[in-house]
């Protein structure tokens, strides 16, 4: 069987990243999702919320396992028989974070490698940033993010 993971901060997951996850499912036989936790950012929910949210938008998914690490993702990688990542690339400014972060990864592994989804068109505007500000400002984010995920929003920014 072959997994592949799909790193990132979901901060908050969107309907971008589950047409990513999606796609991916065509390709690998499993996922894993993983939430990538960055000591430089403060994510807007605690990691047992954003795990339980990722887990719910994915529950139609029985081969999509959601987890998270602190470490590299090659790491994770080695430690669970993992050698591949996915990600996925909106615009041209995307690719090349993502190019040097896919080097950098070979680099510290070779048998690592990523594989990468263009977006749909339909998101290929969608940023967890834009949906955070869009929700702090008490806008709908409905066309944006899964249910459970604009629900918690609103109750977090108090517009509920
Ligand atoms: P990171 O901080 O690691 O970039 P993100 O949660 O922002 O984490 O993104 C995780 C991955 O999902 C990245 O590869 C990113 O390019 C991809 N992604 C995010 N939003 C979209 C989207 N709307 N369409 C396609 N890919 C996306």
């Amino acid at each position: 069987m072959k997994r592949a993971l799909y790193p990132g901060s979901f901060d908050p997951l969107t309907l971008g990243h589950i047409n990513i996850i999606e796609r991916a499912l065509d390709i690998f036989d499993a996922i894993t999702v993983l939430v990538a936790l960055n000591p430089q950012k403060k994510p807007l929910f605690s990691v047992e919320q954003n795990l339980a949210m990722i887990r719910e938008a994915t529950q139609q998914w029985p081969q999509v396992d959601v987890d998270h690490a602190s470490g590299l993702v090659v790491q994770y990688g080695r430690e669970h028989g993992i050698s591949h990542a996915v990600r996925g690339l909106r615009a041209v400014t995307d690719f090349e974070v993502e190019f040097s972060m896919a080097l950098t990864n070979r680099e510290l592994s070779m048998q690592f490698d990523t594989v990468f989804l263009m977006t749909s068109l339909d998101y290929m505007y969608l940023h967890s940033s834009v949906v955070r500000q869009v929700a702090e400002m008490g806008g709908d984010v409905t066309k944006f993010v899964p249910g459970g995920v604009e629900r918690r929003l609103r109750q977090h920014y108090g517009h509920s």
